[in-house]
């Protein structure tokens, strides 16, 4: 079984933003209060029994938390004592987190993430960086560092903003990270120069996704259900990969976490073939100039024909969760902090 957590879903400056008077700044639903973008991935050890309803990603999946009603829990939205937070008959469990934003602190205490298997991130803004500091909490429990994966140019921008946990004699106590690179077959300039390579996170395929956030490269991951792309061989012809990943069939068509994104071509998006869960960006309902806004996330899910697609990234501007939910497409919905989504 593979859950992702919805730890965060606003735009860079978080819902409410700060001075802000308007109706979804002030609203009382806890699902109109957005902390910066993050997503939790936990893939429990169940994963080759094919998942806790044998349906192996084909229906009878379990949106948890999408259906109940706001919570009122003293965190806003997320609850960390849910039943599916706590690993089923205590199983292993890898908790994988997608971004460190400034919100990250109190994304791993509201959902109760006491260790961390690794860090993902798609690109080097600090809606998306700003938190890395507090993984020292981590580095303290495991008496290791933490590891991140990123781009060799990301890495380059995080070496720079914590200059301070990469010094050759670092200050004691300084955040301890092993980064890990991300090939995704783009130059320091961004210019495409290979397809891109799938890696492993401990034991997890994860395929990067190429994405343009105006100029910036920027990356998505695809989890799961590589097996199951029959465009496999054609589409990754130099990825390196040879497929056929122990953890690939359990996972049904897996989940893809899109963020960032205002342009995604049409080669990365056959990555997206056969995706159970799709998750992408859709700040509002303009046309921006690096995001994704409503109806051309709307579009992108409709040619990736995810079964379920979940909007992220989200600012104030795009209006009242109550009220923008029911005017979706359906199998698209808004997500919001604290969903948990099952596959
Ligand atoms: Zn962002
Ligand atoms: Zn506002
Ligand atoms: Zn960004």
């Amino acid at each position: 079984m593979m859950e992702l957590t919805f730890l965060g879903t606003g735009t860079s400056q978080g819902v409410p933003m700060i001075g802000c008077r308007c109706e979804v700044c002030r609203s009382a639903d806890p699902r109109d209060r957005r902390l910066r973008s993050s997503a939790l991935v936990r893939v429990y050890d169940d994963w080759g029994s094919g998942g806790p309803d044998s349906s192996g990603g084909s229906g009878g999946l379990d949106d948890s938390g999408g259906s109940g009603s706001p919570s009122g829990s003293a965190n806003p939205n997320i609850s960390g004592g849910s039943e599916v937070m706590g690993g089923p008959d205590g199983s292993e469990r890898l908790d994988i987190v997608i971004d460190a934003g400034p919100d990250f602190r109190a994304q791993m205490l509201a959902a109760d993430v006491r260790k961390l298997d690794g860090i993902l991130m798609t690109h080097e803004h600090k809606d998306h960086t700003g938190g890395l500091d507090d993984i020292r909490a981590y580095n303290y429990f495991a008496a290791a560092p933490v590891d991140i994966w990123a781009t060799e140019r990301v890495q380059g921008a995080l070496r720079r903003d914590y200059a301070y946990a990469f010094d050759e004699r670092p200050y004691p106590g300084a955040p301890e990270i092993t980064l890990h690179t991300i090939d995704d077959g783009r130059d320091a300039d961004g210019t495409m120069v290979g397809n891109g390579k799938p890696f492993c996170v401990k034991g997890i395929v994860v395929t990067p996704i190429r994405g343009l956030h105006m100029r910036l490269p920027v990356v998505g991951f695809r989890m799961g259900g590589l097996a199951g792309f029959s465009g496999f061989s054609d589409g990754f012809g130099d990825s390196g990969f040879s497929g056929g990943s122990v953890f690939s069939d359990s996972l049904g068509g897996g989940l893809a976490y899109l963020t960032d994104f205002n342009h995604i071509d049409e080669g990365e998006m056959a990555k997206l073939h056969g995706l159970d869960t799709l998750v992408i960006n859709a700040l509002g309902h303009k046309a921006h100039i690096s995001h994704f806004n409503l109806e051309q996330a709307v579009e992108v899910a409709r040619k990736v024909g995810a079964r379920r697609t979940y909007l992220t990234h989200i600012s104030h501007r795009m209006g009242l969760y109550a009220d923008i939910e029911p005017t979706l497409p359906e199998g698209i919905h808004l997500a919001y902090d604290g969903l948990t989504i099952r596959l």
